[in-house]
Order: C-alpha cells, then structure tokens, then sequence
C-alpha cells in the first residue's frame, strides 16, 4: 500500500489551476509518480499500482496525459535504474514517455538518453543548447522558462523575451522540441503572464 498517493495531489493542483485554459482543450494534464515513495520504498507492485492508477484517473483527459517522475539523487544509482523500470511499465500503455527532471542534470544528461524516454523536460538551471547536442537526437527537448522568476514574478515583457529566447535555442532540435515551464507553474502565477506566454509560443511555434 502506497498512503497518501503523490499522484492525486498533484493532479488536482493542475486541474484546479488551469481551470480557463483547460476549458479551450490544450493543455496537457501532467501527474507524478515520487520517486522516493514509490520507486526506492515500494515494490514493483506498487509502481504497478501507482501507474494504473494515475492512468484510470487522468487518461481520457482531452489534450492529453503525461505521467513523468523527477528525482535529485545520485542519479546512476540512485534514478536511472528505476526510471528505465518504470518508463518500462508506462510503455504498456503508450511510447510517448516524456521525463522531467528539475535542477542541474547538465552532467547526467548522456545517462538521461538511457532511460527509454521518447522526451526530456529541463528547468531552467540547464541550457536548451546543451540539452539539444546532447539528446536532441534521441529524444524530444522540453523546457524551460524560469517558472518563478519570470512566470511568477516577471512581467509580461520579460515571459515574451524568455519564450523566444526557448524557442532559438531548441526549435531545430533534430528530434523536436516543446515549450514548457522548467518545472511546476506557482499557484499566484499572474493570468497575463500565462496568456503572454501561449500567445508568444504560439506565434514563434508557428514561424
Ligand atoms: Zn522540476
């Protein structure tokens, strides 16, 4: 038994922040499996578990359902093993297994191409050009405007000039590329800054 299962939580937080732009049916619900609670304390059942679960909850979402996990660990050791199991497990249900995670992983990002992930979802603490030479190859590069300090906290301006600035940097990534925040968007997020945000993605996307 998992108590308190992360995926939930989680979930809801998007649902209940995102209410107005989920109703337009673009936005793609994103869940998360701890891999703390789920991957090193629990047993492969749990991992089952958690997986079908998250997927009977969220998988008929309209614009999509991404299930990702993150880990700040040793990451040879520690992540990667037990990230391959679980995108293993996730690929019973699709191929689109995309990763996220959050911090400096400027050093694992040759392992990250061992996962079996099909893409990669960075913050902002990792340069989309890097990211790109490394992996843009094998996989999808997500990423990766500063969720606080300019989401939150910036101005509209200052989210447009991010954005394009995610956009130079991975629009040719051989195997693709996806604008996305470096990680969880806060909660006091200012509307403006997310409109800004789609509109300007939007327009460069289509250049
Ligand atoms: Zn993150």
């Amino acid at each position: 038994m998992i108590p308190n299962f992360p995926f939930s939580k989680d979930l809801n937080v998007y649902l209940l922040r995102l209410p107005v732009l989920r109703r337009e049916d673009r936005i793609t619900l994103i869940g998360n499996i701890d891999p703390v609670t789920v991957f090193l304390q629990g047993s492969e059942e749990d991992m089952r578990h958690s997986v079908q679960e998250a997927y009977q909850e969220a998988y008929d979402a309209p614009a999509g359902f991404i299930l990702r996990s993150g880990c700040q660990v040793p990451y040879q050791t520690f992540a990667l093993p037990y990230e391959q199991e679980l995108i293993r497990h996730i690929n019973h249900y699709t191929s689109d297994v995309s990763l996220h995670i959050c911090g400096h992983i400027t050093k694992v990002l040759p392992l990250i191409g061992q996962t079996g992930a099909s893409a990669l979802s960075v913050d902002q603490n990792v340069d989309l050009e890097i990211a790109k030479q490394e992996l843009g190859d094998q996989m999808v590069i997500m990423g990766n405007v500063d969720p606080v300090a300019v989401l939150c906290q910036g101005s509209p301006d200052l989210v447009a000039e991010k954005v394009k600035a995610c956009y130079a940097k991975g629009k040719d990534s051989p195997k693709g590329f996806i604008l996305r925040s470096g990680c969880g968007v806060p909660y006091n997020t200012p509307i403006e800054n997310i409109k800004t945000y789609l509109q300007v993605a939007r327009e460069e996307g289509e250049k």
